[in-house]
C-alpha cells in the first residue's frame, strides 16, 4: 500500500485497541449534584473520595455569590489576553491577595495551574540550561521541561542524594539551572524535603520551582502551603499553584520577586498568548483566599479527618502507601488488571474513588482524597466497603 492509499486516521482505532488490551481505557462519570462529600453519579448517591475540594469550598454559597455578582458587573469572559482587552481590576486584586497570602513581593494569575507551571518553566530556561526534576512531578512540569528545550535530568522521587549526584555531574555544563518539584505529591501523598532541597540549590546555583497545587489550604498558617509550613517563604523560590483544588475555583498563579513576575509578564507564553482568567473564577478565588484566612477551623477539621481515616484503615488491616499523613491517602494494589476492575466495583458499592495506574504512576494504587466536609460516619462507611475487597491490595 502506498502512503496515499493508507487512511490517515486508521492508526487511532489501533491505538485505542492497544489501550483497551492493556486495561488502560478511561471512562467519564457525570456527577449530577453539587460538589460535596456525597454526590450523585447518574442516579446513584455515592460517597465522594475522588475530589480535590479539600476544604469544601467548591460549592460554598459565598463563592457562588461572589462569582455571580462579578459576572453581573463584568460579564463572563475576559475577552482577550491580559495585555490587550482581558485585564480587570479583579485580576490585579487577586494577584495582590496571593502575594500577601504567600508573603512574596508580587504574583501573576494564569488561566489554570497547568498553564502557570508550563509557561513558567518554558520562560525560565532554554537550550543552554538544565532542569533537575523529581521523577514523580506532575505532567505540567514534565511537559514544560520538554517544551523548554533545556537538558532534563530526573532524580529519583524525593532522593536528594541522587539530585546531588546529578548536580555534581551535570550542573557545570549549563548556563542556568532550575530544580522543579511538587510540595505535596499528588499521586503518592508525600511531601518534598524543601529546606534541604533549597540548601542544595543554593550550593549549586539553581533556581527552585515548587508547585503547591495540593499544598495550598492543607499546610501552613491560613493554608498558605508547604513553603510557609517549612519556614521557607523568605528563601529564593518560584512558587506556583492553583485555585482549582482547596480553593474551589479555577486558575493558577506564580508568586515571587518583582523581577520574576515582571519577566513572566513578557515571556510566559501561556500568559501572554492566552485569555485572562474568567471573571467568575477570579472572583471566586479571591473570596476563597479570604475564607481560608477567616476560617482556620476548615483546615483543622481536614486534619482531624486525615488522622481519623488513617487510623480506621490501619485498624481494618488495610495497607497504606505512604507513612506521611496528608489528604491524599493511597492503598497499593496488586496488579493493573484488578486495579481496572476495582473502580467500577467500588462505585457499585457506593464509593467514588480514583484508581491510578501506569503510565500515570509506576505502580497501581487506589487513591482516596479526604476533605474537611467528610464526617466520621462517611469515613467508617468507606473503610467498611474497602475491607470487602481484601484480595486486591498489594
Ligand atoms: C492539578 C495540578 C496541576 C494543574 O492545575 P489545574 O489548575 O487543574 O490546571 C498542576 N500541578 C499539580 C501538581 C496538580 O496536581
Amino acid at each position: 500500500m502506498t502512503v496515499a492509499q493508507q487512511h490517515p486516521y486508521q492508526w487511532l482505532e489501533q491505538a485505542l485497541a492497544t489501550i483497551q488490551r492493556a486495561h488502560w481505557q478511561r471512562t467519564l462519570k457525570p456527577i449530577t449534584s453539587p460538589p460535596g462529600p456525597v454526590v450523585t453519579v447518574g442516579e446513584q448517591r455515592v460517597l465522594n473520595f475522588a475530589s480535590n475540594d479539600y476544604l469544601g469550598l467548591a460549592g460554598d454559597e459565598r463563592l457562588v455569590q461572589a462569582a455571580t455578582q462579578a459576572m453581573q458587573r463584568y460579564g463572563v469572559g475576559a475577552t482577550g489576553s491580559r495585555l490587550l482587552s482581558g485585564h480587570r481590576d479583579l485580576h490585579r486584586e487577586l494577584e495582590r491577595t496571593v502575594a500577601q497570602w504567600k508573603g512574596t513581593e508580587d504574583a501573576l494569575v494564569f488561566s489554570s495551574g497547568y498553564a502557570a507551571c508550563l509557561g513558567t518553566v518554558v520562560a525560565l530556561v532554554g537550550r543552554p540550561d538544565a532542569i533537575f526534576q523529581d521523577a514523580y512531578n506532575h505532567s505540567c512540569l514534565q511537559q514544560g521541561a520538554k517544551l523548554s528545550q533545556a537538558q532534563v535530568y530526573a532524580y529519583r522521587h524525593n532522593d536528594l542524594a541522587h539530585l546531588q549526584e546529578l548536580l555534581q555531574t551535570h550542573r557545570p555544563d549549563h548556563r542556568r539551572a532550575l530544580i522543579t518539584t511538587e510540595s505535596l505529591f499528588s499521586m503518592d501523598g508525600d511531601c518534598c524535603p524543601l529546606p534541604e532541597l533549597l540548601d542544595l540549590a543554593e550550593r549549586w546555583g539553581c533556581m527552585v520551582l515548587v508547585d503547591e497545587a495540593h499544598g495550598n489550604g492543607v499546610f501552613g498558617e491560613q493554608g498558605a502551603g508547604w513553603v510557609q509550613a517549612t519556614g521557607c517563604q523568605d528563601r529564593p523560590l518560584v512558587q506556583v499553584g492553583n485555585f482549582s483544588k482547596a480553593l474551589g475555583s479555577m486558575g493558577g498563579y506564580v508568586a515571587g520577586r518583582h523581577a520574576l513576575i515582571a519577566y513572566l509578564r513578557h515571556r510566559a507564553p501561556t500568559w501572554v498568548y492566552s485569555t485572562g482568567l474568567s471573571i467568575p473564577d477570579t472572583a471566586a478565588a479571591l473570596t476563597a483566599i479570604g475564607i481560608l484566612k477567616q476560617e482556620p477551623q476548615r483546615q483543622a477539621q481536614l486534619w482531624r479527618n486525615i488522622h481519623d481515616l488513617r487510623a480506621q484503615l490501619t485498624q481494618a488491616g488495610l495497607p497504606l502507601l505512604s507513612a506521611v499523613p496528608s489528604p491524599i491517602v493511597c492503598l497499593p494494589l496488586r496488579d493493573t488488571e484488578t486495579a481496572a476492575q476495582l473502580e467500577p466495583a467500588l462505585l457499585q458499592a457506593g464509593v467514588l474513588a480514583g484508581v491510578v495506574r501506569p503510565p500515570t504512576v509506576p505502580t497501581s494504587r487506589l487513591r482516596l482524597s479526604v476533605t474537611s466536609s467528610h464526617t466520621h460516619d462517611h469515613l467508617a462507611e468507606l473503610v467498611r466497603v474497602l475491607a470487602q475487597f481484601s484480595g486486591v491490595y498489594g
